[in-house]
């Protein structure tokens, strides 16, 4: 099962992917999440991807690409896996599409959670609130300031995704402003059918 989550910052793509690794036992890929290790590495990916990190800005698409294109590749990821964060313009999403047919892999599904955008910026405080209630490093990134260069880069690079998608009949969309269950289970019942062989 190969699954694309999309959805702006702080809509749960983070939480969904968690649980759909607990569930279907694929491992989630988080771009954001192998950036801020190769920040904290201080790698040379990591050195140049920092400051646009910092700023709410995008990661060029060639390291983004070159990065998952290594990730997949890894024995964990063959029976397949869920793109947290990835891709977020179509260049990445033609990229995956090249990725893909290279290997005669299709995806699965690809699952958009929508959200008010207004709520966005509570969600994300809370966040960071929270983050740092339990002792965990706070993103440097959760600041408000910081999140409206996100969402800007949302609305302006990775939106045009969801019509990329729904041109090739894959996307399905989700309520995000549900409670987190009751996401959960929408979004499992989307993959179990994607993946069910179709009754006639
Ligand atoms: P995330 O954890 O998905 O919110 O990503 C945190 C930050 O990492 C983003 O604001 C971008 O700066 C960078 N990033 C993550 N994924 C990508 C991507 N697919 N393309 C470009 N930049 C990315």
């Amino acid at each position: 099962m190969r699954i694309i989550l999309l959805g702006p910052p702080g809509a749960g793509k983070g939480t969904q992917s968690e649980r759909i690794v607990a569930r279907f036992g694929i491992p989630q890929l988080s771009t954001g999440d192998m950036l801020r290790a190769a920040v904290a590495a201080g790698t040379p990916v990591g050195l140049q991807a920092k400051a646009v990190m910092d700023s709410g800005g995008l990661v060029s698409d060639a390291i983004v690409v070159g990065i998952v294109a290594d990730r997949i590749e890894e024995a964990d990821a063959r029976s397949g896996f869920i793109l947290d964060g990835f891709p977020r313009t179509v260049a990445q999403a033609e990229a995956l599409d090249r990725m893909l047919e290279e290997k005669g892999l299709a995806l699965s599904a690809v699952v958009e959670l929508k959200v008010d955008e207004a709520a966005l910026v509570g969600r994300i405080t809370r966040r960071a609130e929270e983050t740092a209630a339990r002792g965990l490093p706070v993103r440097r990134d959760d600041t408000p300031e910081v999140f409206k260069s996100r969402l800007d880069a949302y609305r302006i690079q990775t939106a045009p995704l969801s019509a990329y998608y729904a041109t090739g009949g894959m996307l399905r969309t989700v309520d995000g402003m549900k409670p987190i269950d009751a996401v959960t289970a929408e979004v499992a019942g989307i993959l179990t059918a994607a993946v069910e062989p179709a009754v006639s």
